[in-house]
């Protein structure tokens, strides 16, 4: 076992290495390159102020104040993606500033300042607020003209309404979904009540398929379709289905067993996976066994929510992705819906044990 695991973590150590220096905010100038960053509540997909939101922004915002990058969030771990971030003052603001805030909290709202994302980002945190659905529902509330977009001070007011309870700020904690119906928005960027991640679904289909079918709501961590995954266009629908639904099963089963996400839950490491499992507990697992994991715990999801009143209908994405182009791709999110309900057909038997 502790061989395995060293040469997994040398793999590691090599084949993440922009993560290691960047953070996930290296996603910033990748997802805004192909058209996909969410900005102003996702109508437009690229922003023009990224770079102020970048990886390398924060590196080098990060390393000249007495922060660093290549931290890692718990002992032990060996690719370090969290990053500890300091004011102008030097004084600690936050950590771990990421991918998703960065965009969600500033793309989206149309605030191209990264510090003022991270006093945002440790509002959040002592609030106990989640930075994705919060800047889900500021970006609502900015389109239901609560707020204008690029109102740095604004937000940072209606933030702090939250904690001393306003109408305003009780609101707003309640999220998109009911920001939403509360301000009569019909561009609210939720599935089954959670609010999307920061990839816009018409440049990324597949992430858009998860979007949709994946029984926690709209999560990008239950099965993300990026760039390169697959071999695939992101911008294309075709093999978008069997995509989302291979990964999302991986993704249940490292979950299930505690892996990071930045693992990667990809095919390729599916083999690799079992293989420390059989050293670990001397069963013999197999590549198939994980998977077989992965679909039961999607099985007893899907059940749980079937018994909990959610149907077909809710495993699809709001209706402004199929309708409104996105100017940067010129694309609409186009799989129909009959294609969403194969994603997990061949193994779920509702009201059985999957
Ligand atoms: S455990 Fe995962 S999230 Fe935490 S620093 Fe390591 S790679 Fe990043």
């Amino acid at each position: 076992f502790t061989a395995a695991m060293r040469a997994w973590s040398e793999g590691l150590i090599k084949g993440k290495k922009a993560l290691t220096r960047f953070g996930t905010a290296m996603l910033v100038n990748v997802i805004n390159g192909i058209g996909g960053l969410p900005t102003r509540n996702y109508r437009q997909g690229r922003f023009e102020l990224a770079e102020k939101l970048s990886g390398e922004e924060l590196e080098a915002r990060a390393t000249a104040r007495g922060g660093r990058t290549a931290h890692a969030c718990h002992r032990g771990c060996v690719i370090r993606c969290s990053n500890i971030y300091h004011d102008e003052q030097g004084q600690y603001l936050t950590s771990a500033l990421e991918y998703e805030t960065l965009c969600l909290l500033g793309s989206n709202l149309g605030i191209g300042d990264i510090d003022a994302v991270a006093r945002f980002d440790r509002l959040c945190d002592d609030l106990g607020m989640d930075t994705m659905e919060t800047g889900a529902a500021l970006g609502v509330a900015m389109e239901g003209g609560l707020l204008a977009f690029g109102d740095t001070a604004g937000v940072e007011e209606l933030l702090k309404e939250v904690g001393a309870g306003t109408v305003r700020g009780r609101l707003l904690g309640q999220g998109a979904a009911t920001v939403g119906k509360v301000l009569g928005v019909k561009r609210v960027p939720a599935v089954k009540g959670q609010s999307l991640s920061a990839y816009d679904p018409r440049a990324l289909k597949g992430t858009g398929v998860t979007y949709a079918t994946s029984p926690m709501g709209a999560d990008h961590t239950a099965g993300n379709c990026l760039p390169g995954r697959g071999g695939l266009d992101t911008k294309q629908a075709a093999g978008q289905v069997d995509l989302s639904r291979q990964l999302q099963i991986i993704s249940a089963a490292c979950d299930a067993l505690g892996v990071c996400i930045f693992v990667g839950p990809t095919p390729d490491n599916v083999g690799p996976l079992a293989q420390q499992l059989t050293y670990f507990n001397g069963n013999n697992w197999q590549e198939r066994d994980l998977l077989e994991l992965g679909k039961e715990v999607l099985a007893m999801e899907l059940e749980f929510n079937r018994q909990a009143g959610f149907g077909p209908e809710d495993d699809d994405l709001p209706a402004f992705f199929r309708e409104e182009v996105l100017p940067e791709t010129g694309t609409v999110f186009d799989l129909p819906q009959s294609q969403l309900a194969e994603v997990f057909s061949d193994f779920f038997r509702p009201g059985g044990s999957g």
